[in-house]
This record gives C-alpha cells, sequence and structure tokens, in this order.
C-alpha cells in the first residue's frame, strides 16, 4: 500500500518535528475534496521527549475545524526527535485510531525523515516509503 505525499506537506511535518524538539509533537493530516493537505498541529500535553497525547480539548477543535472544513482525517503524525524511525511499543498500545494511518518523523542517518505506518495483527507495516 502507498501513503504518497505532496514534499511540502512532508517538509511542513518535518519542521515542526525539528521546532518542537526535544520534546515530541503531534498532529492531525486532513485532505480536502480538492486533494489538498492540511496540517494540524495539536498540543502534546505530556510534553515529553519519548511519548505523546494530543490535548483533548485543541483536538476535539481540530476535528471540528476538518468537519466544517468538508474536510477527511487522514492520517495523525508524531515525532521522535531521538528515533526510532517506527513506532514504538507504547505507540502500539497507546493506538486509538488503529484503521489511521500514522506518520513518524524521526532523525534517520543524520537527517529527518517522514515514514508512513498502518497497524496490522502482525505490527506496523511500513508503507511505501518515498525514495527522496
Ligand atoms: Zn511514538
Amino acid at each position: 500500500m502507498a501513503f504518497a505525499l505532496p514534499d511540502s506537506t512532508k517538509r511542513r511535518i518535518i519542521r515542526l518535528a525539528r521546532e518542537g524538539a526535544p520534546l515530541e509533537v503531534c498532529g492531525f493530516l486532513a485532505c480536502s475534496r480538492t486533494r489538498k493537505f492540511k496540517v494540524y498541529p495539536i498540543k502534546n500535553q505530556l510534553l515529553n521527549p519519548v511519548r505523546f497525547y494530543m490535548d483533548p480539548e485543541e483536538m476535539l477543535a481540530v476535528f471540528k475545524k476538518i468537519e466544517s472544513r468538508g474536510e477527511e482525517l487522514v492520517a495523525i503524525y508524531h515525532s521522535h526527535p531521538n528515533g526510532p524511525s517506527s513506532p514504538s511499543s507504547k505507540d502500539w498500545q497507546e493506538d486509538y485510531y488503529p484503521e489511521m494511518v500514522k506518520l513518524i518523523a524521526a532523525p534517520e542517518g543524520g537527517r529527518w525523515r517522514l515514514n508512513a505506518f498502518l497497524k496490522t495483527e502482525d505490527g506496523y507495516q511500513r508503507l511505501t516509503a518515498d525514495p527522496s
């Protein structure tokens, strides 16, 4: 399965992750009917370098905004400022939206990258990696 994103969207999420480091950042990615992607940062209530929990009030406000704009929620992103580039065991336990694509921004080989994952019975499946 592929999960292709425009470079500008990937750069935007990576920029948020870099700026938020050393803490984890998180948020939603929505898509409009005209296939335009929109990034919605949400406060990490834990202010933690290895875990995140979306601020419930901000999350609700963003949900409403996405709905009122006729957009669709397509992915949940968060960062791993100290790696790894794949979901952690905590992510697995605290995955409240198992059907949703997860995006993780993390430094990999000295460069920040954004990878997409989908939860399956056997663990997280990495979706098509971007060659760039
Ligand atoms: Zn994580």
